[in-house]
């Protein structure tokens, strides 16, 4: 049976030209960048090389990028640093749909000490900027707000708010794990601070990340050890997956055009067509502001995880929720501070394509998924009940 890849939030597959960037770093080129000899030294100048490439897909400058094992070191890291550079000031800023990487560890740092505002969204998933304006304090140390939510893709107004936090020396850190590669960014304007992303999201390998931070903020090192990555994170390079994410870097530099057209649609051909044929079916998350490739729909009055298990015996794979958060049947922290109904939320499934899908394999799920749901509903007593109501 066919594999169809509509899970590309969770993690995408590694692009064959990464593959093949990396492949010589194992066996051929295996020598320590930090090494005096000149095979080394090689190694030091390709990881430079794709350092530069990474710097070019963000529009910043190599010696800003800092590579890390994944997207949850980054925003750790510049959590952290951000508190340490500040150590006087006791309150963080999030949103409340942040993926746990950050809400997890802001609500360890609540319990340590730190006051925590975790800034709302409406129905649409949108940030409420009034609030998060009269939530800063002269006691708040970092804002962390995601670029683009992983669910429901809806993009944060991240270059508005950032002039906001520069003005005040509050500094601003951005989980863009789910950004780069998908929309262009330029952190030459971008006025954020930090920014988190993570190889495996877009066609590099997992276990490889990175941290980019502004020249002149303040940084402190999560992973104290050697002097790798200029004394700010130690430990032996990841060299053959650092190659890798500069390949990806470039390919995606070269896709993102693609992705905001073909890609996006791919998306909407399928979820128009979705909520065409299904009676009850609704997007979640603002339909402008969004993601080119994500697409979380709520079929009300089934559950996501049956959705799932009809989808997987057809070779479709999806999402009922974060990849993180899947395996436990509460609807998600994202869904449930949008304000989706507990019936719609149970229903939600995430599709999340790449420039690897196809429309034959969109057609595919249009022709599939309508009779799937359909089935479920004529099992569901709250159908029932709701169809007596006039749904
Ligand atoms: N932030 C967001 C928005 C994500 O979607 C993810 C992964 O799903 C992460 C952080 C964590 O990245 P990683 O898996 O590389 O640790």
């Amino acid at each position: 049976m066919k594999t169809i890849y509509f899970d590309n939030n969770a993690t995408t597959r590694v692009a064959p030209e990464v593959v093949e960037a990396m492949l010589p770093y194992f066996s051929q080129y295996y020598g320590n960048a930090s090494s005096m000899h000149s095979f080394g030294g090689a190694v030091a100048r390709d990881i430079a090389a794709a350092r530069k490439k990474l710097a070019d897909l963000l529009g910043a400058d190599p010696s800003e990028i800092i590579f890390t094992s994944c997207g949850t070191e980054s925003d750790s890291t510049a959590i952290w640093s951000a508190l340490r550079a500040n150590p006087s000031k006791k309150h963080i800023i999030a949103s409340r749909v942040e993926h746990p990487a950050v809400k997890n560890l802001c609500e360890k740092l609540e319990q340590n000490g730190y006051r925590v505002t975790f800034v709302p969204v409406d129905r649409q998933g949108r940030l409420d900027m009034d609030f998060l304006k009269e939530s800063l304090t002269d006691d708040t140390a970092v804002v962390s707000l995601m670029w683009a939510n992983n669910e429901s893709g809806v993009i944060f107004p991240i270059e508005k708010i950032a002039p906001m936090l520069n003005e005040r020396g509050i500094l601003f850190h951005t989980d863009a794990v789910q950004a780069v590669g998908k929309i262009p960014i330029d952190l030459g304007r971008a006025g954020v601070d930090m920014l988190s992303l993570s190889g495996h999201k877009l066609h590099a390998p997992k276990g490889v990340g990175a941290l980019y931070v502004r020249k002149g903020t303040r940084f402190s090192p999560f992973l104290v050890g050697g002097h790798q990555e200029q004394g700010r994170r130690g430990g032996t390079e990841n060299v053959a997956s650092i190659i890798g994410l500069g390949r990806a870097a470039e390919l995606a530099a070269a896709a993102i055009g693609d992705e905001n057209t073909r890609v996006r649609a791919l998306r909407d051909r399928l979820e128009n067509a979705l909520l065409e044929k299904i009676p009850s079916a609704m997007v979640n998350g603002d339909r402008e502001n969004r993601l080119p490739n994500t697409s979380s729909v709520a079929f009300e009055y089934v559950e996501g995880e049956s959705i799932l298990l009809m989808l997987n015996e057809l070779g479709i794979c999806a999402s009922s929720g974060s990849a993180c958060t899947s395996g436990s049947l509460e609807p998600s922290h994202v869904l449930r501070a949008m304000g989706v109904p507990f019936t719609a939320a149970h229903g939600s499934i995430r599709f999340s394509l790449s420039v690897y899908n196809t429309q034959e394999e969109v057609d595919f799920i249009i022709e599939n998924l309508p009779p799937i749901i359909d089935r479920l509903r004529q099992m569901s007593p709250f159908w029932a009940d709701a169809r007596r109501k006039g749904a």
